[in-house]
């Protein structure tokens, strides 16, 4: 029985209560590992009658905003997978638990591609749920907007397949909006005809960080669309999980992600290779090529992060920034970035959902590795200098990318969390639903 929970005392209760930040201690009511529709449909009527919330996570990538799971029965759903992919139709149907890296090496093999984000370790659903900033999205905007259906079990113990036709209001909220709403099944959603992009990094000593920075921040004005790219600081710890030559070294790196041909690529990245960095690593691949070109920890870490939009940036920030935690400063933290924005993210495409636009221009994101509680005020002090550099300048948060309980309203537009809000009022009204980002009637 699906809705027979795991608890403490279950060999694999330690694994499936697993955040991806390790410092996190989950302790639900119970947790179940349902490995179908009708599994999911149990657990939550039972969960219901017993009076207890209902909490659906696949990696535990985004646990820490969550709090207490005390009342809360955890839905892992590892077991729900699946892929489907139909390439006349340029179409995909994936069970609510696959992972990126179980779609995207399938899909590039047949010449397609995703709004996928930076590492392969995301779950589908958590990310689309959410928005989902792809290395394509100033071209092709944010994943949630190419989401055509969504199956999920709502608080009345249903089954129901929501799109632009059928409860439009719900199939709005799902794609931005978060988990709020139900246990998503399976979703679908458009693909991209993109056999191959022309994508790498260029590894700068960070001694030369202000001068790279501030070439990259200038680029960034003169670059098409199809042009994504982040500009970072990154300092590897020395530990043997880390190869060489990353090992304990610190860098300026550029990464760039063009969804074009190579002679275009080339000749936009030629400012850049000028300045003459240590490591090039950009070329033609198929998307499945940039499943590391991010250099995300695989496996779950210890660590403290933050994040925000930002407006356009004058040169000054890229300076505050450096002075916060570039050469010099004694941050330790093991990256530092702006996502650059804008493009199609800024463009509300016809029937988008709840989060139809990324506000801003950048997406700032640093994060420190905490493999002893002695480091944690250290990271947070850096965490902080790097956030203030950029807080004049602030547009709004990405929800997936906000590890804190963060305010709705600096995610979405007044009348958008009002709407919101109705739709969580008329499918859970009793808050059965546990999510990440809640949104409350
Ligand atoms: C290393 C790393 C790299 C990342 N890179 C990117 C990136 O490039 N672009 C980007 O946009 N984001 C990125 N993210 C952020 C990521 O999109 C969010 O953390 C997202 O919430 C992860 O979804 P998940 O399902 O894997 O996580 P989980 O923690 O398992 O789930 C997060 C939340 O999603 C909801 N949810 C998940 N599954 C279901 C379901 N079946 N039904 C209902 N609700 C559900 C729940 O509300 C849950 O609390 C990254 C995160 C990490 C840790």
């Amino acid at each position: 029985m699906a809705s027979e929970l795991l608890n403490p005392e279950s060999a694999n209760w330690d694994v499936e209560r697993g955040a991806f930040n390790v410092l996190l201690d989950q302790q639900p009511a119970g947790i179940a590992v349902p490995q179908s529709t009708d599994d999911v449909i149990d657990v939550v009527r039972a969960a219901a009658a017993d009076g207890k919330r209902v909490a659906a996570q696949r990696t535990g990538h985004s646990a820490a905003p969550l709090g207490s799971l005390a009342d809360t029965v955890l839905i892992r759903t590892g077991g729900l997978g699946g892929v489907e992919i139909d390439v006349e139709k340029g179409s995909a149907r994936v069970g609510a638990g696959t992972l990126w890296g179980d779609f995207v090496p399938g899909a590039s093999e047949q010449g397609l591609a995703a709004l996928h984000g930076s590492t392969p370790t995301v779950c589908i659903a958590g990310y689309s749920l959410g928005g989902g900033v792809s290395f394509y999205g100033r071209k092709h905007g944010l994943a949630c907007n190419r989401v055509s259906a969504i199956e999920l079990v709502t608080a009345d113990g249903e089954l129901r397949r929501v799109d632009a036709d059928n409860d439009p209001g719900l199939f709005w909220a799902l794609r931005g909006g978060g988990g709020s709403f139900g246990v998503v099944t399976a979703l679908e959603f458009g693909l991209l005809d993109l056999p191959e992009v022309f994508a790498g990094a260029l590894f700068f000593p960070a001694e030369r960080a202000g001068e790279v920075l501030h070439a990259w921040h200038e680029w960034t004005a003169t670059v098409p669309e199809e042009t994504t790219s982040v500009g970072r600081l990154m300092n590897f710890p020395p530990i043997p999980e880390i190869p060489e030559p990353f090992r304990g070294k610190s860098f300026a790196v550029v990464e760039v992600i063009h969804c074009g041909d190579a002679a275009s690529g080339e000749e936009l990245v030629a400012p850049l290779r000028e300045l003459g960095p240590e490591m090039d690593t950009i070329a033609t691949v198929p998307p499945a090529g940039i499943a590391d070109l991010h250099m995300d920890p695989p496996e779950p870490s210890p660590y403290s992060g933050t994040s925000l939009l930002t407006e356009d940036l004058p040169a000054a920030a890229i300076d505050a920034m450096l002075d916060a935690v570039g050469p010099g400063s004694g941050s330790q933290l093991v990256a530092v970035e702006l996502r650059h924005c804008g493009g199609a993210f800024s463009r509300a495409p016809e029937g988008a959902g709840a989060l139809a636009t990324l506000p801003g221009s950048f997406l700032a994101f640093g994060v420190g590795i905490v493999p002893v509680a002695e480091a944690m005020a250290p990271t947070l002090g850096w965490l902080g200098a790097f956030r203030e550099a950029f807080e004049p300048y602030d547009a709004g948060r990405y929800l997936n990318f906000c590890d804190d309980p963060t305010d709705l309203e600096t995610a979405f537009p007044a009348e958008t969390v009002a709407r919101l809000r109705e739709v969580k009022q008329r499918y859970d009204a009793e808050n059965l639903f546990h999510a990440n980002h809640p949104v409350t009637s």
